[in-house]
């Protein structure tokens, strides 16, 4: 199983290890800095060695990397993981955009049910079951979100369960909430919050959430 230095220290951007497994065109490693999609963040680009990252994807505990079909990687071979650091670190603001968004709506509204969500390198989104507008509120969520940021809240980040490798985040006095993504250090890194509204149909509202 990989040891997950994204979560050691999520401002890595790039970490030398060894080639773990080899299966055809897919590899694991011994440690990564390479983050795969899981709770709506999408995955890092980067490099393993000289080869582009095509794909990673979660298998189990383990994280399979897809390169090049005609890549050359044996098992135990050193190698060089380097990520696309300014496109993770508008990840990790978008996200934690979002995670801020969520728990207001969750502490103002009254409980509207999150049915999903998404964190792009543009944009992030917070899809509702909710059965009314949610424009009226958004004047007041992003104000209340700016000045969470303006606060610039130390975020602390852990396993409350470190053998079954699930994690948290926690802002104390705001909230403390599972999530297995990689998240910033304070929270006046996020930037200036905007947000608006979709509506993506039938008791379905859309938060869309950027930073500047
Ligand atoms: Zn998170």
């Amino acid at each position: 199983m990989v040891h997950k230095v994204f979560w050691d220290d999520p401002y890595l951007t790039t970490l030398q290890t060894e080639v773990g497994r080899v299966i055809g065109d897919q590899v694991t490693l011994r440690d990564t800095i390479f983050f795969a999609q899981s709770g709506g963040q999408e995955s890092d680009k980067g490099t393993i060695g000289v080869f582009p990252v095509l794909n990673a994807r979660w298998e189990g505990k383990d994280i399979r990397y897809t390169l090049p079909p005609d890549h050359d990687l044996r098992v135990g071979n050193v190698v060089t993981i380097m990520i696309d650091w300014p496109r993770r670190y508008k990840l990790m603001r978008l996200h934690f955009a979002a995670e801020i968004v969520l728990e207001l709506v969750y502490s103002t509204l009254k409980k509207p049910k999150k049915i999903g969500a998404h964190i792009a390198e543009d944009k992030a989104r917070i899809d509702f079951d909710f059965k009314e507008n949610i424009d009226k509120h958004l004047d007041k969520l992003t104000l209340m979100a700016n000045i969470v940021v303006a606060n610039n809240y130390v975020i602390e980040s852990g396993f409350s369960d470190r053998a079954a490798e699930r994690r948290y985040w926690k802002i104390p006095g705001f909230a403390q909430v599972p999530c297995g993504g990689t998240h910033l250090k304070r929270t006046g890194e996020i930037g200036e919050i905007s947000l608006n509204r979709k509506n993506v149909g039938r008791g379905k509202e859309r938060i869309e959430v950027r930073v500047a």
